[in-house]
């Protein structure tokens, strides 16, 4: 069922909130921060860690609604199956042996077919379209950091490679989402971006996308949520949100902190906080890794190399580098050895990049949701949101998130891209 007016989902009537307490401080929680603050709305953010400590911090950082669509599609399961079981693979689960990631996997499988994902797909362009206005918001409101216009190039060594992703575009472009994009030869492609080595024989341009260097565009938000007079708890871990009569009530061992309404937005975290609101889609940590490695000169263009799955983007005069899928708990130890198998693959597609000087190795983890849709809206506890489980693009869809949660919050009438992505749906 949706809420779709000021009433709970047992139908009680909410009064419009005046306080409300944000649940982890990553991208997506900042965002919805912010925006409630647009709206007149008082907000305190807690954190058990220091703000962008999550995913958010140092992930591939591209803004590119052009590309962006459900993670589960019929390739991914073909691909994933074999992948899991090559040691050397991009793709691997952590531990074979573990019932919550089984049931997920198991779950995510269910979502692999054409129809599903073309259902998703529809639900993505209605977000994808919004993408860059919400980013004009917030930087137009006062967030002081860049984000940078650039075409993403998706390079491959053989030119048959390029196949699988000319039909994931073609499956975007059909769900009626425009997507600009051009076929390169390797010498037209380092024409446009000379890092890329003799060995990249094609590439597709996809136009007019856009970057940003996560860690620094966090504490811009950051920042900014504060200047407007909120504060972030940080070192806070929260243990379990409750409603006690006209309040909700965050708590954990930091103490409480009560407020009129809650948004959880606790990113790979999520599920513990929700699933006593009555959400039980399932959000699992999809581990990556990045690093950063000295340029000769600095990279003009975001780049994308889908079969060793890496991504490079420019961050000053370094390439920031991102890869890997391993699908298990945010809060096992990070795989270091898991670095130097991302440069051999990457190593010999690109020129006048340093890998030996790498540094700033880091790991996060995507909160993916069994259907690959974010959860974003009521639960089953009135005055309790949630909002996450945006997998690979959290950073493109952020911002748009907290706006459309805001607007769920303030006037109590959802804003129609939230239907699909109703947390306590069935999946
Ligand atoms: C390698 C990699 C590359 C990526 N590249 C891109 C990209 O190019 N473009 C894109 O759009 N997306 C990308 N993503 C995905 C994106 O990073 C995530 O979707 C996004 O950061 C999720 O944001 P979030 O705020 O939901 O979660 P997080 O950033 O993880 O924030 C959640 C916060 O909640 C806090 N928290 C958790 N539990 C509690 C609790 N109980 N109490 C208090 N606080 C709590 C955590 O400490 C954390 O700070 C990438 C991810 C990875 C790993």
């Amino acid at each position: 069922m949706r809420t779709t007016d000021r009433t709970s989902r047992a139908g009680a009537a909410i009064p419009p909130p005046k306080r409300v307490v944000v649940v982890g401080a990553g991208i997506v929680g900042l965002s919805c921060a912010w925006a409630l603050q647009e709206r007149g709305i008082e907000v305190c953010v807690v954190e058990r860690h220091a703000a962008g400590a999550g995913s958010s911090w140092q992930n591939a950082g591209y803004v590119s609604p052009s590309m962006c669509a459900p993670l589960p599609e019929p390739s991914v399961l073909r691909y994933g199956v074999s992948a899991v079981l090559r040691p050397s693979s991009p793709v691997s689960l952590l531990s074979k042996t573990d019932v919550r990631l089984l049931g997920f996997m198991a779950g995510m499988v269910r979502h692999c077919t054409a129809a599903r994902w073309q259902r998703s797909m529809a639900t993505y362009r209605e977000l994808n379209e919004r993408v860059f206005a919400s980013y004009d918001r917030q930087l137009d409101g006062g967030v002081e950091a860049s984000v940078t216009t650039s075409d993403v190039l998706t390079c491959f060594a053989r030119p048959q490679e390029s196949d699988g992703f000319l039909h994931e575009l073609e499956g975007i472009a059909a769900s009626g989402q425009p997507v600009d994009a051009d076929l390169l030869t390797g010498t037209e492609a380092r024409t446009v971006e000379p890092h890329l080595s003799e060995r990249v024989r094609v590439a597709v341009r996809v136009r007019d996308q856009r970057y940003l260097t996560p860690s620094r565009y966090v504490v811009a938000l950051a920042r900014s949520v504060r200047d407007r007079g909120a504060k972030i708890l940080e070192g806070h871990d929260i243990g379990r949100v409750d409603r006690r009569g006209d309040t909700v009530v965050a708590s954990g061992a930091g103490g409480e902190v009560e407020a009129d309404a809650a948004v959880l937005a606790a990113g790979a975290w999520i599920s513990g906080l929700a699933r006593p609101h009555g959400v039980r889609v399932r959000v699992y940590g999809g581990r990556g890794y990045s690093f950063t490695a000295p340029c000769d000169g600095a990279l003009v263009r975001t780049l994308y190399f889908p079969v060793p799955r890496v991504t490079v983007a420019p961050q000053e005069d370094r390439a920031r580098v991102s890869s890997i899928m391993e699908f298990g708990s945010p809060d096992a130890p990070p795989r270091w050895s898991r670095i130097p198998s991302i440069v051999r693959k990457v190593n010999p597609l690109m020129d006048g990049v340093d890998f030996a000087a790498l540094a700033d190795q880091w790991m996060g983890a995507r909160p993916l949701s069994t259907d690959g849709l974010p959860l974003v809206g009521a639960t089953a506890t009135p005055g309790v949101f949630v909002a996450g489980g945006h997998g690979m693009w959290g950073v493109t869809l952020g911002p748009l998130t907290g706006l459309l949660l805001a607007e769920l919050i303030a006037t109590g009438r959802a804003p129609a891209p939230l239907g699909a992505l109703d947390p306590c749906r069935r999946c």
